[in-house]
């Protein structure tokens, strides 16, 4: 009469090891699809910019040509950047022999950068601004104009350095130059900003 009990003993014991053993050995098998720190990094990162409400790529700074030697051909709202909530950007060019001028010859082919992370648009030979990059986040969208060729394709995401053209003379151009323009969402709409705000001169 006591066999029955013994036996249920015996098994619930061997039932419990064998959960133990199976217990003891799943950390190899959890560490080929979690890293130890899953995203600490981007974490820490998102925590510093919260209290800005975006993160430092959204937002547009520096120079698009990445160069030193650039000179700003036309400034902002004036010419054919006015009214500047209309049209308002800047128009940048190279000086390659050091006269403080822009030159066609420095300028042709000069290597264009995003100044900011966002997703591609682009236009082919449209009018006035020819072959025409937009590149837009949430918070910021900036364009470039007049490209001799584009480097990149719509929908690409790119990030702040990235290259996206070459300078050229496309549309209404007298000579190789960048139109650049930086535009806000604020309140719901884009506001046009001055990009000499935004560091585009050294
Ligand atoms: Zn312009």
């Amino acid at each position: 009469m006591h066999e029955t009990p013994r036996l249920v003993l015996i098994a619930l014991g061997l039932a419990g090891l064998l959960v133990l053993l199976l217990n003891s050995n799943p950390q190899p098998i959890q560490s080929t699809w979690a890293p130890a720190n899953p995203g600490l990094a981007a974490q820490t990162r998102l925590q510093t910019l919260q209290g800005r409400g975006m993160a430092a790529a959204d937002y547009p700074q520096g120079n698009p040509l990445g160069v030193l030697n650039t000179v700003m051909t036309q400034g902002y709202g004036v010419g054919s950047h006015a009214p500047a909530a209309t049209w308002g950007a800047v128009d940048l060019a190279l000086d390659g022999d050091g006269d403080g001028r822009a030159d066609p010859r420095a300028s042709w082919n000069q290597p264009i950068y995003a100044t900011h992370s966002g997703v591609i648009t682009t236009t082919a030979n449209s009018w006035p601004a020819g072959n025409h990059v937009w590149v837009t986040n949430d918070q910021y969208r900036t364009g470039y104009a007049h490209l001799a060729e584009f480097a990149v394709t719509d929908g690409q995401v790119v990030n702040p350095g990235d290259l996206i053209g070459y300078m050229g003379s496309s549309g209404q151009s007298s000579g190789p130059h960048l139109d650049y323009q930086i535009w806000a969402w604020q309140a719901g709409r884009w506001v046009n900003q001055n990009p000499l705000d935004y560091g585009v001169l050294p």
